[in-house]
């Protein structure tokens, strides 16, 4: 049974609540559900070959969390370092059980140096608080640490530019689940170019390692696409069940 604070989060991200057959209410005025068709986000986005080759300046020290953060404060392996505003290496929980791994920092993120701070980030927020977790409990992260220009996709020369970054914060953090959000962070970490639509609701697991991880539509994705918020909801359960066990 959600409490009154998780049913006015569902209720503010746009869920309705299913009453069972046994709940007093008369027949004659059982809510109809509708059909959820979901398109999935297919869109094959044309990576562009690079066009700078990275430059790796030093070798990065990565062993603690200081090295990560320092590291990546210092970058300048690809281009979007001379582009963004100022980093984004993440925040939250260390210790956390669950890690939310993202596409790139956007607009206000680039701006806050905080990850999901935006429209998104406050649909990501709600859909966490409608399972019992707050925001500071978890690790927030994205794949690359800079704000792709435009909010483009990250060219594959940047996402491998960063990948010992998310590697070393992920080994240091060891998370109980990873939560990877959009079709970016999905495909890198798995390594696939499955739609995110047939990726949700599975347990997968992090090559090489084995953490379980779970794919979810990203927040920007779900503010233009209402209707997938309740496939969302059956696998935040799904999570939650998963975090818990
Ligand atoms: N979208 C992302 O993928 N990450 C952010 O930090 C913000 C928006």
């Amino acid at each position: 049974m959600l409490n009154r604070r998780q049913q006015q989060c569902l209720k503010g991200i746009g869920i309705t609540q299913w009453l069972t057959r046994s709940a007093s209410r008369p027949a004659s005025e059982a809510i109809q559900q509708p059909e959820v068709e979901v398109q999935e986000d297919i869109a094959i986005v044309e990576q562009k070959p690079p066009e700078t080759p990275i430059i790796v300046s030093a070798p990065v020290k990565l062993d603690s969390w200081d090295d990560i953060t320092q590291s990546i404060h210092q970058c300048q392996a690809c281009e979007l370092a001379g582009t963004c505003t100022q980093k984004v290496p993440g925040v939250g929980d260390r210790e956390a059980g669950l890690m939310i791994i993202g596409e790139g920092p956007g607009h206000e993120e680039d701006l806050k140096g905080e990850p999901f701070v935006g429209r998104s980030g406050q649909l990501l927020d709600k859909m966490l608080i409608a399972i019992g977790i707050a925001r500071s409990q978890v690790f927030i992260t994205n794949i690359v640490k800079c704000r792709p220009p435009n909010n483009r996709d990250p060219h594959i020369n940047e996402v491998k530019a960063c990948e010992p970054f998310i590697q070393a914060q992920i080994k240091h953090i060891a998370p109980k689940v990873i939560l990877a959000v959009g079709r970016i962070s999905a495909h890198h970490l798995l390594n696939c170019t499955t739609p995110v639509g047939k990726l949700i609701d599975q347990v997968h697991h992090l090559p090489g390692s084995e953490i379980p991880l779970k794919v979810t539509y990203h927040p920007a994705y779900l503010l233009r696409n209402p209707s997938a918020k309740s496939i969302v909801w059956r696998d935040m359960k799904n999570l939650h069940k998963m975090l818990n066990g």
